[in-house]
């Protein structure tokens, strides 16, 4: 089943790609494993899937444990606590929710110490009230210029979750304003290549709209007991 729904989706992406003429190989799809175990992490990885998401350190320790796999790219895509940075510094692919200075300044001592860099992304709130993190879309430019002023973060790009809305149509305008805020900040000379956007019911439409990463659990896992 999981095997089936990573098929379907890739070619959904490609699908998407071609609507608005765009390479498929721009897209790196993140499998969101969030609250299903290890078992199901492997089946995706048979797939040859190997980009990884997770959005709470302890429970992306564990599963990094019991999929020991070199090959697989962990994300970090929820909230992270700076004193949590050590737990998973060492060896995270990206992590996608930098909202605070104070986080990126923390992100920043470590990378100094360790010599290790990490791959970091702004978290924009684009708009969902129930959102309670992300920086604004009015004051992402100003923050992500103090961030790339931090010497050892790799700024690569801006991710939003988007709204939560059941008509994916719905979400197009919020994820529109996204990838006009990454265009407006490249033509200004920042590099910023990476742009996170979309899940399970909305990615197409990211994608329409310039996603470069989508994020996607249930259309892969199947629903989740809990809503998170
Ligand atoms: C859970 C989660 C996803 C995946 O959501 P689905 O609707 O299950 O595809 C994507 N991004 C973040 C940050 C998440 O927490």
């Amino acid at each position: 089943m999981i095997a089936e729904n990573v098929k379907n989706i890739r070619q959904r992406i490609i699908n998407a790609c071609r609507r608005v003429h765009r390479n498929p190989e721009e897209i790196t799809l993140i499998a969101v494993s969030k609250t299903f175990g290890a078992g199901d992490i492997k089946k995706v990885v048979e797939a040859g899937l190997y980009d990884i998401g997770e959005n709470y350190v302890q429970e992306l320790r564990q599963k990094r444990g019991e999929v020991p796999d070199e090959r697989v790219r962990w994300h970090f895509i929820g909230h992270l606590q700076s004193n949590k940075i050590k737990y998973i510094g060492d060896w995270i692919h990206m992590i996608h929710a930098v909202d605070s200075l104070s986080l990126g300044e923390q992100l920043s001592k470590w990378s100094g110490k360790t010599g290790r860099k990490i791959d970091v992304l702004v978290e924009v709130n684009t708009g969902d009230e129930e959102s309670k993190f992300g920086v604004s879309l009015v004051d992402t430019e100003k923050f992500v210029k103090d961030l790339s002023k931090l010497p050892n973060i790799n700024l690569k790009g801006l991710m939003t979750i988007g709204p939560f809305l059941s008509n994916p149509e719905d979400s197009r305008p919020a994820y529109r304003a996204l990838a006009r805020l990454k265009k407006s900040l490249e033509d200004e000379g920042l590099k910023m290549p990476v742009l996170s956007m979309g899940m399970s019911h909305d990615f197409e439409v990211a994608i329409e709209e310039g996603a470069t990463m989508v994020r996607i659990g249930t259309a892969i896992f199947g629903s989740r007991v809990t809503r998170r």
